[in-house]
């Protein structure tokens, strides 16, 4: 076995225990210098996304003040990993070199986390089509094994430009990126929103804000990384 990530040799044993427990037997996707790399968060932190440098529990950082002084209400926000260096690196490979195969580094551990919130419907954030024809995939679909997803989110067709290649200020500032294509469905549903980064919140928002609208009945979300 090798490492997804840095192609080194995996030694993988098998233990009695393992042989015997009758669960299923998950072979390790990167060793262990590359897994060391990425830090989970704690779940503590801002109310809203989780975030930690408030210094006080529960209470909400600056940035999801923001949002609850413009919309009335906060997304109760949930991110695995911190978007650290090794992270930045891993979506760089993934995400806009393409590299599919580098889906499998999170996957179960993203599905595991989603699959556990109590929603009636998981909706991944979309990508648009421009950038469907690019890439090939939907970096946050590709991210999902056994997920009973719904994909009822739609883009604009004038939403071009990546998140990731705009300013703080610019996607603070961002029009409507998202449609609803069945608002019906979403009538007094849970709703759980899945993304791969977390930045500012402005996409999650965005998205939020269309189920609001709808008449859902509450409403999450849960990134790889924030
Ligand atoms: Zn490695
Ligand atoms: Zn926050």
């Amino acid at each position: 076995m090798e490492c997804l990530l840095c192609n080194k040799r995996i030694s993988f044993q098998l233990s009695l225990k393992d042989i015997f427990s009758f669960r299923e037997i998950i072979m390790p996707v990167l060793c262990a210098k590359c897994k060391e790399s990425f830090v989970r968060w704690d779940d503590h932190g801002c109310a809203g996304c989780g975030r930690n440098n408030t210094g006080k529990n529960s209470s909400l950082c600056a940035d999801c003040q923001t949002w609850k002084k413009l919309y009335g209400w906060y997304l109760h926000h949930r991110g695995l990993y911190r978007y650290n260096e090794a992270m930045k690196e891993y979506m760089q490979r993934y995400k806009f070199n393409g590299d599919y195969r580098l889906r499998e580094v999170f996957q179960r551990e993203l599905s595991k986390v989603v699959n556990e919130q109590k929603a009636d419907l998981i909706v991944p954030i979309p990508v648009t089509s421009t950038t469907m024809q690019t890439r090939g995939f939907n970096q946050v679909v590709g991210l999902l094994r056994e997920v009973p997803y719904q994909s009822i989110l739609g883009t604009r067709a004038s939403s071009k430009v990546a998140q990731s290649s705009k300013t703080k200020e610019e996607r603070l500032t961002t029009k409507q990126p998202f449609i609803l294509k069945s608002p019906e469905e979403v009538i007094n549903k849970r709703i759980l929103l899945v993304d791969d980064v977390y930045t500012t919140g402005r996409t999650l928002y965005h998205a939020a804000v269309l189920f609001k609208q709808a008449g859902c009945k509450e409403i999450g979300s849960v990134s790889l990384a924030r």
